[in-house]
Parts: C-alpha cells; structure tokens; sequence
C-alpha cells in the first residue's frame, strides 16, 4: 500500500486549476503517459532551459534581442480596427527615457485594456526587438504591477513544449503541484548526503522549478543530481529486492546429465564458436547450482544466441523440466521456434510457439499440454505471461531483448515456476555502467566472435539527392538475384497519429513497386502477424526480392540470402538501431553492402555517428562510440533522450552516481532488507514515486 503522505502527489494533474480534460491529452503528450499524470509526473519533469529576467533596464537602454524588464506608464491603446481582426492590438507606453510598442495579436475583445490600463504603471517582461526605428515588445511573457512584480520569478524555466500546451499552463499547474509537495522524510543515508552534498528532495525540486540561479537547473548541479540519485537509487533498490528474492537458494538442479544437448550439437551443421561453448558451459554450471541463475547474454545480431538459449533449455528438459522463451515481438519469437523446431525435434525436445495469434482450441491445446509436462520448450511473447498459461514445472525463463520488458514482465514470467532460473538475451551490447542501471549485477556472457563464414558487410553513407542512382542499383541487384532490405524510419515519436510513421514506409512502397512490380514486399508495426509473417516469408524464399520495412527488422529477423540493406534518413536512427538493422545483412556467405541515405544538410553529430558505423561492425565499440557521442537513450536502441525509466538520471552526468546508489541499495540490502523503520518507510516512499514499487510485495508489508 503506498504511505498516505504522498497521496497528494499522486492526484491527477485534472485536479489543478488550469488543467481540464482538453489539457489532460496534451500533459500526457508532454509527460509521456498513456494514462492522466499525476502531480509527482509533473514535479519530475525538469526544464530544459531558463530565462532571465533579472536585467531592468530604462527603455533608451534596452539591447534588442534580449529579455528584459522594463517600467513603463501606458500612454494609449490602439486596438486592431473593427472587421480587421488580424491587425495586431498595439500599446503605447513610455518612460522617462524613450517609448515601447506593447503588441497583441488576435487578443480577446477588452483583455489588454484590462492588462494594460492608460496611465498607470506597469511592469512587462518579454523579448525586446526593434521595428520601424521603435522599440517593441510582441506579446510581453508577464505584465504585471508593483505588487506582482514582487512575486514575479526573476529567473523563469523553460521546459519542452507540447503542441498547444502553452509554457504559461506548464507553470501555473507546476507552482500548483510545489504547493502540494508534502513534507517528506529522508531516504538518503547522512554519509551520502554529505559526500554529495544534496540538498533535501523538497528543496530541490523547488529550485529545479523555480530557480534562484541560472545555474540551478544544470544536470550536474546538486538539485538536479540529488532527483537524479533518488530516480537511481530507485531503480537500483528495486532491482537489489527482485534479485534477493531471485537468489534465495532454490536447492534445485536444473540441469540433467547433458543427452540432450549432446544430440543438438551432434545435430547443428556447424561447430559452436569458442565463446558459444564457453556460455553454454558457463549456464550449464549455473543451473546446477542451488542458487537461481541471473545472467544476462550478450550477442551482436548474428552471433548465435539462439543455440545457446536452446542449449540451456535441453539440459533443463534432461533434468524433466521446462523452459519459457519470450521475445518482445511476434516476429521474434516466430524467428526463435523457425531456428529451435528442427534440432530440437532431432533431439526430441518437444516444443510450441504461443503467441496473441494462437486462439482457441489450437491454445487451449498447447496450455494443457503446457500443465501436463508434455511441452519442454514454450516460445512466445507477452502472451506468455497470461494468467491462464501454467507450466508443469518451469524451471527456467529466457527473456529476449530484456530492456523491452520490465521488472513487472520479468517477475510475471518468473512467477510461474518455483525459483525459476533466468537468461536474459540481450542483442545489444550494453556497457557495464548501463548493466548496473538497468539489471543490477548480473552474471554476464558475451559473444565477441562472428560465427565462422560471415562476410564482412561494405557500410557507405550517400546523400539522399542521389535516390535514384540508387533505385536503380537496386534494379541491377535485383535483376541479378539478389535480395533487399529497404528500410524506412519510423516518423517521431508523433504517436497522436498513430499512421504518420506509416506514411514513410508505405509511399517507398508505392514508388519502388511502380518500378519493380510485385517484386516488392511490405512489412510494418501496423500489419496483422499472419501478413507480416507472409511478407517475411516470402522474401525469405525470395519471392519478394525489395523488402520495404519499417524497424519490425530491427532484431532477429534472419534471411541469410539478404546481402543489400538501404536505410533510408539514415540520420534519424541512433547508432544501435543502424547497428541492429545492419546485422540483417552480412549473415551467410556472400558480401553485403549496406547503404545509408542522408538528409542533407548533415548535421556534425549525424556526420559522426554515420561514420562510426561505416567504421565498424564491433558492436561493443559502437556502443561505446555511440554512449560518448549521445549519451544513454540511444544506446539502448530507444527513441527516447534519456534511458527508457529514467527521465532525469543521464549516464555521461551521473555516472559516478550509478555506482553509488548501487552501494547505497546493497547496503540497504544489507542491514534491512524488509524496508522496515523510519527509514524503510521513507525508502518505500522513494520506491513509489518513481514508480519501483513492483518489488514491494515480494518484501510485504514495512
Ligand atoms: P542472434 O540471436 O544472436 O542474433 P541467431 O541465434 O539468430 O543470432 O543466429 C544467427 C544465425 O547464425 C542463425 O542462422 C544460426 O543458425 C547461425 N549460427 C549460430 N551459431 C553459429 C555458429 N557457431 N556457426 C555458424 N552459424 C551459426
Ligand atoms: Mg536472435
């Protein structure tokens, strides 16, 4: 249950006066919420920028092109004249050293006369600029008298702007939300709070949202870094409860005497790579241990993941247990059971695939073989964590692409066996800091070397302008055999119309199929499974020859046969999701060529990172390359700016933060690991306002 002290955060942003149901969408937009935001939202959402108005100059003095404040009388109003409504409402107002002209567009009937009374003093604040020889002011950002101009803030911050949601509505509900902040006890420990010298959580959001200095609203400031080590101590709390718990001794072998695995091998048609054998070791190991496994497999696209993961789950099957593998789409987890059938069936691991596409008596079939034991293997996606699917005896859960699930996933999975191992796979390399952040400590293999016979794939950056000598190299390519992956960028994250990414995608599609005619195939997010599937597969058996595709690509999908990739506003993408993309091409014997358009012009950060990727196909160094260059989000492959669950922590500010709030959740772990007291109380708090709370039950009630 969540302490009632922060009951008052956690009432709806439509509470606040200003904010309707017209505003509601427009704050969830802001604060990336599909449901109502709450205060404790809006408190969390830091500006990105300030402005000062501190200087007060006379207007004869006034730098145009600056904010000021500025003391003037009102000499006389000039309102838009009667019918010409798109006449600007101008305001004459001097002092006793020049004249300013106060300018209103489309202002409502009577609003300036009242603002702007003729011969009283008032104090504007705004932009100055100079128009015709005079001084003007378009739209003064705050008018206000004597009295308001004592409580006028002298620094004011910016934050992102939504569409329609005015920087004013940000403000007046943000000063609302700080009146309600209750007064909230102290979760950081005094060694820590001195060491850093944060300020209490109170006083930093204060001065985040209502800065005294130009300087408070820096990330690396004690305000923003104080929010900052609370969001991770959080997250690293969080993951230090769901680890105590995953790590109490399960006194279960879950590995049998390898017969299995031994038939798999014999019946791969290649030999596993050094370091494939070295994690299929490393988890056999684990298993048999009487402490559950947590560890996270690292891979480049390509680099064999899947034989270990099925690995791990014959030797669970020869111990007479069962495994789960979800994947984050349906297209992956389809990809997973294409590669696992046929050896597993050699071996005579019995497998199924349950996805939203499996109905009816088909599923109903495969949870009651599921609950009879007669199923070794289940792949899938979300559809596995369904209430109704139970397992015989799960004994291990492997989780694909694990930053695409969450804790809550995670454990929902885990939940379904009795001290459940877990194999988390991850297909983008993750530095170490970014493992801390998001898994805790983990156990960690990695497979750092290509599988025997790969080609490397020849990365070239072309501007766009040049589209068509590129259409027509894909003719040539096509016209010899070849097949192409032509991939279009999903459009901003401007999801309030859900088909605007669409329109990319879809209109290559009608211009390269004008060209090439039935050749051409298409494939995105918004395709029922079976057309997807059917788009893949045709092109899989070269059928289609021009796959024109959105980022459903971006993990997994294997064609080896596809040796020619364009990415179209190549710049959009970050570095991991090229890097992803990429990793289609180049997997069977042949040399590829990867293309990416540009939009012109570039801008030095793009030029950058297009050149780290022509550079290398290390995707350790990528990522590495790619956190230097833009810190955390993109390296996680998401849109985002900040990590996906982290709005205020950024990894190239705070990173010495990371590991500190990780010594600070083990030693919790340590000395109360039941959050009780005063101080678990005020650590559930943290817990709940930055939305860790899952964890929670598992410890019960403080
Ligand atoms: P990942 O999931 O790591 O991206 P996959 O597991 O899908 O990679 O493997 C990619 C392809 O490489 C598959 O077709 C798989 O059969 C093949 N493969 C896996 N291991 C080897 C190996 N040691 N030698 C050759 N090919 C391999
Ligand atoms: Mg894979």
């Amino acid at each position: 249950m969540r302490p009632a002290l922060l009951n008052p955060l956690f009432a709806p942003v439509t509470s606040l006066s200003g904010v309707g149901p017209k505003q509601d969408k427009l704050f969830r937009f802001l604060l990336d919420r599909s449901d109502t935001p709450r205060l404790v939202d809006l408190l969390l959402h830091l500006p990105v920028s300030v402005i000062d108005r501190r200087t007060r100059p006379k207007i004869r003095y006034v730098v145009p092109g600056t904010v000021v404040t500025i003391e003037v009388t009102v000499d006389r109003h000039r309102p838009a004249p009667p019918g010409r409504s798109r006449a600007p409402h101008v305001v004459y107002a001097s002092d006793d050293t020049g004249d300013v002209m106060l300018t209103y567009f489309r202002a409502q009937p009577g609003y300036v006369e009242k603002l702007l009374p003729v011969g009283e003093k008032r104090y504007v604040s705004g932009t100055a600029q100079m128009f015709d020889g005079t001084l003007q002011m378009v739209h003064p950002d705050r008018v206000v008298d004597e009295e308001g101009l004592a409580k006028l803030p002298q620094i004011d911050p910016v934050y992102p702007l939504t569409e329609g949601l005015a920087i004013g509505s940000i403000r007046r509900a943000m000063v609302q939300a700080l009146a309600k902040l209750p007064d909230l006890p102290e979760w950081i420990s005094p060694e820590v709070l001195r060491r850093c010298s944060f300020p209490s959580i109170s006083e930093a959001l204060h001065r985040v949202h209502e800065p005294v200095e130009l300087t408070d609203i820096l990330p690396q400031n004690p305000f923003w870094s104080r929010l900052a080590f609370d969001e991770l101590l959080a997250g690293q709390l969080a993951l230090a409860l769901v680890r105590a718990q995953l790590r109490r001794p399960a006194g279960l072998r879950n590995a049998g005497d390898g017969h299995l695995r031994n038939k798999i091998i014999d019946a791969l048609p290649y030999a596993l790579t050094h370091s494939q054998q070295e994690a299929v070791k490393a988890i056999a190991s684990d298993l048999v241990q009487p402490v559950r496994m947590l560890r996270l497999l690292q891979g480049d696209v390509g680099s064999g993941k899947t034989v270990v993961a099925l690995l791990a789950a014959a030797a669970v099957a020869e111990a007479g247990k069962q495994s789960a593998l979800m994947a984050p789409t349906e297209i992956l987890a389809r990809q997973h059971i294409k590669t696992i059938a046929p050896l597993a069936e050699r071996a005579g691991l019995r497998v199924a695939i349950l996805t939203g596409r499996e109905k009816g008596k088909e599923r109903r079939d495969i949870l009651s073989r599921l609950e009879a034991g007669e199923i070794d293997l289940l792949v899938g996606t979300h559809a596995l964590i369904q209430g109704d699917v139970m397992f015989k005896s799960l004994a291990l859960a492997v989780v694909d692409e694990q930053h695409r699930f969450g804790v809550r996933e995670r454990l929902a999975l885990t939940d379904k066996g009795d001290a459940v191992d877990v194999l988390v796979l991850s297909a983008t390399p993750i530095p170490r800091t970014l493992v801390l952040t998001y898994f805790g400590d983990m156990d960690i293999s990695e497979l750092r070397e290509k599988p025997a016979g790969r080609q490397p794939v020849d990365t070239r950056a072309v501007p766009g302008s040049r589209i068509n000598e590129i259409i027509d190299a894909v003719g040539r390519a096509v016209d010899s055999g070849k097949l192409v992956y032509w991939i279009c960028p999903l459009v901003e994250q401007s999801d309030v119309d859900d088909f605007a990414h669409l329109t990319n995608a879809t209109k290559r599609f009608e211009i390269l199929q004008k060209r090439f005619g039935d050749r051409v195939g298409l494939v995105h997010g918004q395709m029922k499974g079976m057309e997807k599937d059917r788009a893949m597969a045709q092109f899989a058996s070269g059928e289609i020859q021009v796959l024109v595709a959105t980022t459903v690509v971006e993990v997994g999908l294997d064609v080896p046969a596809a040796t020619i990739m364009v990415i179209e506003n190549a710049e959009r993408f970050g570095l991991a999701q090229l890097h992803q993309l990429r990793g289609r091409i180049g997997r069977g014997s042949e040399a590829s060529t990867c293309l990416l358009l540009y939009h012109e012009p570039l801008g030095e950060m793009s030029a950058a990172r297009l050149k780290v990727i022509r550079e290398t196909t290390d995707g350790f160094r990528i990522a590495e390359e790619d956190l230097r260059l833009r810190g955390e989000g993109e390296v996680l492959g998401t849109q985002q700016s900040g990590l996906p669950g982290y709005r205020i922590a950024r990894p190239e500010v705070h990173a010495q933060l990371i590991t500190q709030a990780r010594d600070e959740a083990l030693r919790i772990m340590k000395d109360n690991p039941t959050l009780s007291g005063e101080r678990g109380e005020a650590l559930r708090c943290l817990l709940y306002l930055y939305e860790r709370d899952e964890a929670l039950p598992l410890i019960g009630a403080g």
